[in-house]
């Protein structure tokens, strides 16, 4: 958040968070990077104990009762020690704890939600399958019902904190012939028998934050932990869809500042031809934009956390604004830390710097939570719907009559 516009409460809560990321140890980094560790049950512990994990969620539960501004500021500032460890710190109480704050019954919210937020416990989310994550609605994990319970089978991969977790959000086919907005539940699974997990995959980034393959094998589930009711899956995937992308958004800020910081200063103190390499226009440049295309993204999170906290944005205008906020920023974070590698030289490409890991971790920015692609979708269909619903009908200056033929309508063909 840009500091000249906070309050300074807002400045207060930066300050936790960015105290709470200066403790991060460096050992911790480095180790999981390394995946010699594959889930860092102390740094929950510890955001726990600070209560820096619920920004958005009541009080009551145990969260802070603030809003998605509060919420942007203190995933920008999470974002700086690691992607990895922002990552980790979004999905259980960001996202989960979201989700049954807003659709689970109160059992859920004192079991599940309250032990998270003090860090005792994770909980990760499963949507995508090995089959495809783009296509949602195609998933293939199902549940069928006996007696009171659903029994769910299937699978979901690259499931970040899989390792960790005790509990489990699941989205599972629970009426195959329904449409397909009325065919999914999202379950609440605890890590109970038939889950299983594997921490599989050699990722080139956000290492150590326990991404998995999840199992489940005739895995019996309630039906109260149905959040939303049976079939009601559609909804929460709606609402889950803010907090993935536009946290993803606001973490990714974080996360690539430091490239900016590292070769600012590097290219200071760095010195060819005589002179500080800064003095070199196509140096100096490189730092120009990445600074303005960081400003410009934090612009576009933090007016959309702005449009969500007011309550009177068309949700259909919080979708492109969301859409929007994560691929402008993610693909923004992606130039911006190529900038930073690049007028930083040779010694960018190693690990005397943290360049290359910051590089390795903002490319899965673009790809999870829904790629760009499926961005640029929704963007460019909230866009015709919102153009034809709402912005052609305002009653502003028709610039298309400023042409000098603008009458010859039997020139404009359409067809
Ligand atoms: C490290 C990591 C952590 C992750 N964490 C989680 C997690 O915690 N929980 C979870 O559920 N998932 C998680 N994911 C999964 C991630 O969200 C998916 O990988 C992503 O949504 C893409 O799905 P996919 O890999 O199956 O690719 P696919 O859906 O197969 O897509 C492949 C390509 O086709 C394009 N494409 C597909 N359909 C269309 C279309 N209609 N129009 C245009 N282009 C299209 C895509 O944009 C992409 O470029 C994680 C992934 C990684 C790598």
């Amino acid at each position: 958040m840009f500091d000249f516009i906070m309050t300074e409460s807002q400045k207060n809560l930066r300050d936790e968070a960015r105290a709470f990321t200066k403790w991060v140890p460096r050992e911790l980094i480095l180790d999981m990077d390394a995946e010699k560790v594959q889930f860092p049950h102390e740094y929950l512990r510890e955001a726990g104990k600070r209560n820096l994990l619920g920004i958005r969620i009541p009080r009551e539960y145990g969260g802070r009762g603030l809003g998605w501004v509060e919420d942007g500021i203190v995933a920008e500032e999470v974002g700086v020690a690691s992607y990895s460890l922002a990552c980790l710190w979004g999905v259980g109480a960001d996202i989960v704890c979201d989700a049954i704050c807003a659709f689970g019954p109160d059992e859920l919210k004192q079991s599940v939600v309250v032990p998270l937020l003090k860090g005792e416990t994770f909980a990760a989310e499963g949507l995508t399958e090995p089959r495809g994550g783009s296509d949602f609605f195609g998933a293939t994990t199902y549940a069928r019902k006996d007696g009171d319970d659903w029994i769910i089978n299937g699978q979901k991969r690259f499931i970040v904190g899989a390792e960790g977790a005790d509990w489990f959000l699941i989205y599972a086919v629970t009426d195959p012939d329904a449409p397909p907005h009325r065919r999914m539940t999202a379950f609440i699974v605890p890590r109970t028998e038939g889950v299983e997990t594997k921490y599989l995959y050699g990722l080139m980034g956000v290492r150590g934050g326990g991404a998995g393959r999840l199992i489940l094998k005739d895995v019996r589930v309630p039906e109260r932990f149905a959040l939303n009711g049976v079939n009601g899956g559609f909804d929460v995937f709606v609402r889950m869809m803010i907090p993935e992308r536009l946290g993803t958004a606001a973490m990714t800020l974080g996360s690539v500042r430091p490239a900016i910081e590292i070769a600012t200063r590097y290219t200071s103190k760095r010195k060819a031809f005589g002179m500080p390499i800064q003095g070199f226009q196509a140096v100096g440049f490189k730092v120009a934009d990445a600074v303005m295309l960081l400003d410009a993204a934090r612009s576009m999170v933090y007016s959309t956390c702005l449009a969500v906290d007011s309550g009177r944005v068309h949700p259909n205008r919080v979708r492109r604004m969301v859409s929007q906020s994560k691929k402008f920023v993610t693909e923004a974070a992606w130039e911006i830390a190529n900038n930073a590698m690049q007028v930083v030289g040779g010694i960018g490409y190693t690990n005397v710097y943290p360049l290359e890991r910051i590089v390795r971790d903002i490319r899965l920015a673009m790809i999870w939570v829904g790629t760009n692609e499926i961005m640029q979708l929704i963007i460019q269909n909230e866009w015709y719907k919102e153009f034809h619903k709402v912005i052609s009908k305002e009653d502003v200056r028709d610039v298309e009559q400023d042409a000098l033929n603008a009458s010859d309508v039997e020139e404009k063909v359409y067809e």
